[in-house]
């Protein structure tokens, strides 16, 4: 597999099933088994899969050309549709994967500040970045690896690992290093160790130390952006990054990522400034062709009404079950029964249970994440049927 959160070893089973073709909420394999997928390509597919407007959209440019090599109009038209969507993006540059959005936001952020040293949070992921794979949840955290073999110690010495969601712990940090420090990277709702939704004030309380002591504020809303609200978690918490970093909903399903913000931190990237970034598939037709088509219905509030109406009703049906964290149209059940708050209340729940109810589930047809630390992705496909559905199949398990 390319991907290690593929892999199914984590929930008792040697090999995942290989998937042929995806419709609406189901996906189904190469021997024909039928699964209600909450997948979801983890995370991109706000419309469901094989979305008719997207499959058009990617077609229709198809026909034109597959790359250029040269700048296109969709760039740009996609670009606006982001700046539209998140008022603190006021410029962005768009690539192809979210591990490259973050690792040149790091680039860009220790440029404009001429400091080297990075704060990100346990349990939360920014792609494989050498400098922020330290305890990155997710894949890392579902085989146990505590970083990578691999990573030069002298890429991760700047590297400074904070407690998600405590405040003081990152005062502190800010107190002692503040004045070698270039960007706070957060997770605005951790999606990677499990949904962990920030507590009122710790995102707020990051800008603030962030303007205090001059380092960046930056977002990584490759998950929540478009998902929790069209505007992301900036929107839907009112806190406003210098940075934002996007994936997976951006690029419609398609390779396509961005990332952006102050027109002043932007205008460092080359050619307009010395901070070299570049991509030979950098806003690649098909990719921006699929984001458009994505994006232009996602302005209508009545998809975000829906979607919240909808995770409600899974989260209402899940709670006598486990511990649900939901923010929006992302939701994990958690095998304990305390609130999750950081990695280490993560990695307190019974793993070996949810590896039970995700067989019991997947014999059922219902595909959910083969890992704890990860998330169930909501989609405009998943109706009152497939919820319900779901809810039954873990009422069953517990029973
Ligand atoms: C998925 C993800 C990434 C990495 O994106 P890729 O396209 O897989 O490289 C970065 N940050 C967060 C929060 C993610 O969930």
């Amino acid at each position: 597999m390319n991907s290690p959160v593929r892999a199914m070893r984590a929930v008792g089973l040697d090999e995942p099933f290989f998937a042929r073709r995806g419709e609406g909420a189901y996906i189904e394999d190469v021997e024909g088994n039928r699964y209600l997928d909450w997948v979801m390509s983890w995370g991109p597919l706000i419309f469901g899969h094989g979305d008719r407007a997207t499959v058009d959209a990617v077609r229709a440019a198809a026909e034109l050309g597959t790359s250029f090599g040269a700048p296109s109009e969709a760039e740009v038209e996609l670009a606006a549709e982001i700046v539209d969507a998140l008022p603190s993006v006021e410029k962005v540059r768009l690539v192809s994967s979210g591990t490259e959005a973050a690792m040149s936001t790091v680039r860009l952020a220790r440029a404009f500040t001429s400091r080297d040293r990075i704060l990100k949070f346990a349990g939360c992921y920014h792609g494989h970045v050498d400098a922020l794979l330290a305890r990155a949840g997710s894949g890392v955290a579902t085989l146990g690896l505590p970083a990578s073999p691999g990573v030069p110690t002298a890429t991760t010495k700047d590297t400074i690992v904070c407690k998600y969601n405590d405040v003081d712990a990152v005062a502190s940090t800010v107190a002692e290093f503040g004045e070698g420090l270039a960007a706070i990277i957060v997770e605005p709702v951790a999606g990677n160790m499990g949904v962990v939704p920030p507590e009122p004030g710790f995102l707020e309380a990051l800008g603030q130390l962030c303007e205090a002591s001059g380092a960046l504020l930056v977002f990584d809303e490759v998950i929540t952006g478009f998902r929790i609200a069209r505007g992301g978690a900036q929107e839907r918490f009112a806190v406003t990054p210098d940075l934002t970093i996007l994936g997976k909903i951006a690029g419609g399903g398609l390779p396509l990522a961005a990332f952006g913000g102050r027109a002043e931190i932007m205008d460092r990237l080359a050619p307009s400034g010395d901070v070299y970034q570049a991509g030979t598939l950098s806003g690649n037709p098909l990719a921006t062709a699929a984001g458009l088509a994505v994006l232009r219905r996602l302005r209508d509030p009545a998809v975000y009404e829906e979607l919240e109406r909808r995770g409600a009703r899974l989260e209402a049906g899940l709670a006598p079950h486990g511990r649900v964290q939901r923010v929006g149209a992302m939701a994990t059940l958690f095998m304990t029964g305390d609130p999750v708050r950081n990695f280490d209340d993560a990695q307190r729940a019974d793993t070996e249970r949810y590896a039970a109810l995700f067989r019991h589930l997947l014999e059922r047809g219902i595909y959910i994440a083969p890992s704890q630390f990860e998330a169930m992705f909501l989609s405009l496909a998943h109706g009152d049927e497939e919820i319900d559905r779901t809810i039954q199949a873990v009422a069953d398990f517990d029973s």
